[in-house]
């Protein structure tokens, strides 16, 4: 309730900053239909959280969670070595601000989980310049443990095989463009990860890997399909889990990470997300939802204000009883607007045209019959009383 209250003020609000009496924003905009819950600009549906961007671009905004701030705290309280203590030679160390792998070490994991995300991470190849091809500041940002690569490489005026090089995902797809600064500068990745959905065996969604090296986009949506590796090209039928460590790479390259951070995604409509085109059967509980929250608040409200509450809610879902309490009520108030003298009418003008519109409306999109005897009464009651044109 909190949150539809929340909805209800903002309404009340635009209609009391509003002149036109049009202005409801209830019976408005197309209404819901099989695939969509929500009315087009339908002010039940709730406002997106607010975030705080940060200051500069690619600091962490509000909402992100922090993996690596450039402290050894942060190091510790966020990540772990893959490789037991007694089986690695050295361990990654925090250096300048930050973290950086030491061949031997082993590959680093996030305790944090990840599931769908927008990852932020900047990397650094080793300023002394080393090796060429993949033997060149080699290392690599994966997702869901080791599932799927976004490789990290030296390869700036240091060629290689294409779906080996910074911003591939690696072994399946080249990045679309080389936007590499040149060696010992900061690179940055913006990176939207969007995991393979696979259920009894049906590929729902392949997911996917976008990326953007220094600003520039390298994989557009890219469809993981079982992600890549050294040599092999992996079929999608492996069940991705909902959640994996993110991962970065000792690949004996002294390579350097800062600026680690990510945010969940909103859930995709076949993940049990409410927004995008949902199926029917998901779009009918969703209106089922929203039907009954109005039709809760509306217990709340009285008179003219509950009629329209009531009806509202039959633009997500019939139901006999809210439209036979809505007629009831109805019909008392026209039985009220006969006894009133006409030179008390003007009081009732808003009311009479807001029933008027919320007919008008329901009769277009089919939600009233076409003889409903109400919706010609307020029409013709408003065009008597010259609070609307005759058409
Ligand atoms: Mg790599």
């Amino acid at each position: 309730m909190n949150r539809l209250n929340k909805t209800f003020r903002i309404l009340t609000f635009t209609l009391a900053a509003s002149d036109t009496l049009s202005a409801n924003g209830a019976f408005f905009g197309d209404p819901p239909d099989d695939h969509h819950p929500w009315a087009v600009h339908d002010q039940n549906r709730p406002l997106p959280p607010v975030v705080t961007p940060a200051a500069k671009l690619g600091q962490p905004p509000s909402d992100a969670i922090v993996l690596f701030d450039g402290t050894e705290a942060s190091f510790h309280e966020n990540w772990r070595h893959n490789r037991p203590a007694d089986k690695r030679e050295q361990n990654w160390i925090v250096i300048e601000g930050a973290l950086q792998s030491m061949r031997g070490a082993g590959d680093l994991s996030s305790l944090a989980e990840l599931g769908d995300c927008q990852l932020h991470i900047e990397w650094r190849a080793p300023t002394e310049i080393v090796g060429q091809g993949q033997g060149r500041g080699n290392s690599g940002v994966f997702f869901m443990g080791d599932m799927v690569e976004v490789q990290v490489l030296d390869n700036y005026e240091n060629p290689t095989y294409a779906d080996g090089t910074a911003g591939a995902v690696y072994g399946l797809m080249p990045p679309a463009a080389n936007a590499l600064r040149p060696s010992s500068e900061w690179q940055s990745y913006d990176i939207i990860f969007r995991r393979p959905i696979v259920r009894e065996g049906v590929i729902l969604d392949p997911g996917s890997l976008t990326v953007l090296q220094n600003g520039v986009v390298v994989q557009d949506n890219t469809p993981l399909e079982g992600g890549g590796g050294y040599k092999t090209r992996k079929p999608l039928d492996r069940i991705f889990p909902e959640l994996g460590a993110l991962m970065l790479q000792d690949h004996g390259n002294p390579v350097r990470f800062r600026n680690i951070w990510y945010r969940p995604l909103r859930p995709r409509a076949l993940d049990g997300g409410s927004d995008g085109r949902l199926s029917k059967e998901s779009t009918l509980a969703k209106r089922s939802e929203i039907a009954a929250e109005l039709r809760q608040h509306a217990r709340s409200l009285e008179a003219q204000e509950k009629v329209l509450r009531l009806l509202e809610s039959l633009k997500y879902e019939e139901d006999a009883d809210t439209r036979a309490e809505a007629d009831d009520l109805i019909e008392l108030y026209v039985a009220k607007l006969k006894k009133i003298a006409p030179h008390e009418m003007e009081v009732e003008k808003s009311q009479v045209l807001s029933l008027d519109e919320a007919l008008q409306y329901m009769h277009r999109y089919r939600l009233i019959q076409d003889d409903y005897p109400m919706r010609t009464f307020f029409n013709d009651f408003a065009i008597e009383h010259g609070w609307k044109k005759a058409k």
